[in-house]
Parts: C-alpha cells; structure tokens; sequence
C-alpha cells in the first residue's frame, strides 16, 4: 500500500550540516518528497506534537531540545512508507541502531538522534497535516 511518513530532521542532525546528505539518502531510498520546510518549533508545538510522550521522564527534555533550533520537516509517500523509512533510519538510540542507517550516522544519543518518522499510517497522516495543510501537499501524478 502507498503510505505517507514525516520525516524530522532535528535539531542536531541541522547543527552538523547534513540536511542535504540525509534528503539524499531519503530519496535514494525511494521517497517521494511531497513537502518540505525548514522551521522551528514552539514550545507549545513541540509539546502537542509528542503530546504522547507527556508524563514520561523524558518529555520535557525532549521538548527542549526539539525546540532548540531549526528542524526540516518532509512529508514523504511511498509503498509501505512506515516501515520502511523507520529501518532506514534506526533504532530509537544510535549506540543500537544498524550500520548504515540515519541514527547510526548522524545520532547524537537516545534523545538527541537526528530523525523523527512516523510510527503507523494513523499517526503518518496527522503528522503530515500537523506541518502541512493539504493544499501544500503536491501529488506525484
Ligand atoms: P520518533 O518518534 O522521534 O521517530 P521513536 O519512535 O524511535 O522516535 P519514541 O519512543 O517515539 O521513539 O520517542 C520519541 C523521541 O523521544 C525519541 O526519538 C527521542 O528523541 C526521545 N526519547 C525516547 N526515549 C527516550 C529516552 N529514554 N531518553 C531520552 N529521550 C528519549
Ligand atoms: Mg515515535
């Protein structure tokens, strides 16, 4: 099935000048990039965007790094987008992740790990439209 995916590039991974290898890497992948910006988030943005994680030992330390400098959101597509994107880039921390694979590259550490995707088609889809409107979405014919 043709899924969509966010994909984040984060604070840390933008600090060490590798947004265009990984956007490379992505599109070698088979991603198609449907949309794509460079931003920051607020601390109000940050905190309704992992509003899942609220609660947990980590959140608001996570909020404060996801808001700690500019991050480069895409909305990507592809047939069997979730899973696949999250392989090519990793497990959660970096010390874990395969060789070869974003977090491994470019990850900081457990929280600090370079890239954000989405973890089902749910989640995809809201993620998309919490960066992009639909209209902002261009479809690949
Ligand atoms: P993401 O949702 O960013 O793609 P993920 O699905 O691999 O990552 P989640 O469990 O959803 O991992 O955690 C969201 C983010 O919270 C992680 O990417 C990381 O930045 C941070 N995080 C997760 N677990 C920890 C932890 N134990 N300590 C510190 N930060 C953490
Ligand atoms: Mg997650």
């Amino acid at each position: 099935m043709i899924e969509k995916t966010l994909a984040i590039i984060k604070p840390d991974a933008v600090g060490k000048n590798v947004i265009g290898d990984i956007v490379s890497r992505i599109e070698k992948a088979g991603f198609r990039i449907l949309a794509m910006k460079l931003t920051r988030l607020s601390k109000e943005q940050a905190e309704a965007f992992y509003e899942i994680h609220r609660g947990k030992a980590f959140f608001e330390d996570l909020v404060k790094y996801m808001t700690s400098g500019n991050i480069v959101a895409m909305a990507l597509e592809k047939e069997n987008a979730i899973d696949d994107f999250r392989k090519l880039i990793g497990a959660t921390d970096p010390a874990k992740a395969e060789e070869g694979t974003i977090r491994k590259l470019y990850g900081t550490n457990i929280e600090k790990n370079a890239i954000h995707g989405s973890d089902s088609m749910e989640n995809g889809v809201r993620e998309v439209l919490f960066f992009f409107s639909s209209g902002e979405i261009v479809q690949n014919s």
